[in-house]
């Protein structure tokens, strides 16, 4: 029989933190894995210090800290008018990765299939899977990374019951507009399909506006949002996240949410509620701080001579480097951190047919101006010699 599951043979350890230990026993520029290279803004470290050793070092309810809940949904009604019920409609849960696993496990029966756009976030493939559903990609164009709706049209059928959207979108960096957003909410609302929507990135939108699908009316009942500190408050170790979604999602969100997790880390989610309190200028400060990053990376990488698009959003870029080396992706990104100190992640990483990302490597532009610069520098050296 065996002692292992055969679930644990359909998917493989994530390459981004696998080329993350990679870095560090190379001793490499870690430009693999989203880690801001900024700190945690201080108003919610001393929260959190202030909240370790008192009443919060027990379990907070299952459905996350009431305060935190509450603002949130100030919060969400001031960002996207759209209302949630923080008694009954939002859940904090352990990062955007518990809230993507509960929202599919809450969603999908055994065989129901899960659509989602490629190159794709990995966590999504193996979320699908843990839920027993089917993957099914559906290649977005390069290089602007437009929807071809004639493949998504195509893609969907009796059995889907789920459509993931990334928006901004790792890796591509793709920003999702309001009528693509209202082409996909049209056939969700056509076919009984759920959307749900990642949308960690929010606050790093460097062309066109976020937009999210809760901003349709018609789309909330249908919707799961799920969204988190971890990247706009530089807080990723923290492990806190949140699903908003209408009444009958949300109670079958909570149920997978209290039996994974029970809930997200108390204290934190109490460091979380200072992070809604954040003036204006702290999201601006993050705004002029990534966007320099995008573009002195950028840049740098199309004077190295890789090919690219500036991403309109989030902290990554998608690079083609078929103009530098006969490699193909997984042989150049361990020759890059291994040779020139520089850690990357393979384009085939991010496509259910790797041979799609053969000449594409990722970058994250989340460390300091100086990291990239010392990035920069290792690479010119070593890639002239190639
Ligand atoms: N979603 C996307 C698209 C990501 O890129 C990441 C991390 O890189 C996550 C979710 C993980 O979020 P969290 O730290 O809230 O679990």
């Amino acid at each position: 029989m065996g002692l292992i599951a055969d679930r644990t043979k359909l998917f493989q350890e994530s390459v981004i933190r696998e080329m993350t230990r990679l870095a560090i026993k190379e001793g490499a520029v870690n430009l693999s894995q989203g880690l801001p290279d900024i700190p945690a803004p201080p108003d919610m470290v001393f929260a959190a210090r202030d909240s370790i050793g008192s009443e919060f070092d027990q379990y907070s309810i299952t459905y996350g800290d009431a305060e935190l809940r509450q603002a949130l949904a100030k919060h969400l009604s001031q960002q996207y008018e759209a209302e949630y019920d923080p008694e009954d409609e939002i859940t904090i849960t352990c990062g955007v990765s518990e809230g993507i696993i509960a929202a599919l496990m809450a969603v999908l029966n055994p065989g129901d299939e899960a659509v989602f756009f490629e190159p794709y976030y990995e966590n999504y493939v193996p979320g699908i899977i843990m839920a027993g559903g089917v993957p099914v990609g559906v290649e977005l164009s390069p290089p602007s990374w437009k929807i071809r709706f004639d493949l998504l049209m195509k893609a969907i059928s009796e059995k889907t019951k789920a459509i993931i959207i990334n928006t901004p979108m790792n890796p591509t960096g793709k920003v999702f507009n309001d009528e693509e957003l209202a082409m996909i909410g049209e056939i969700c609302l056509k076919n009984d399909i759920v959307i749900i929507s990642d949308e960690i990135y929010h606050q790093m939108v460097y062309e066109g506006r976020h937009r999210s699908p809760v901003m349709i009316k018609q789309m909330q009942a249908q919707t799961i949002l799920v969204n988190g500190f971890s990247k706009t408050y530089s807080c990723t170790g923290w492990r806190v996240g949140y699903v908003a979604a209408k009444k009958a999602l949300s109670s079958a969100v909570r149920k997978i949410h209290d039996y994974l997790t029970i809930c997200a880390p108390h204290p934190f989610q109490r460091a979380c509620l200072s992070a809604l309190e954040l003036p204006e200028e702290y999201y601006q400060n993050i705004y002029d701080s990534y966007l320099r990053r995008r573009d002195l990376l950028c840049f740098g990488l199309m004077d190295l001579g890789f090919k690219l698009e500036l991403p309109q959003g989030a902290y990554y870029v998608l690079a083609d480097f078929s103009g530098l080396s006969e490699m193909n992706d997984s042989e150049f990104a361990q020759w890059l951190a291994k040779e020139s100190g520089v850690a990357a992640v393979h384009g085939g990483s991010f496509y259910t047919n790797p041979e799609k990302g053969r000449k594409l490597i990722r970058f994250c532009f989340a460390a300091s101006e100086h990291t990239l610069l010392e990035a920069l520098d290792r690479m010119s050296v070593r890639l002239q010699q190639l």
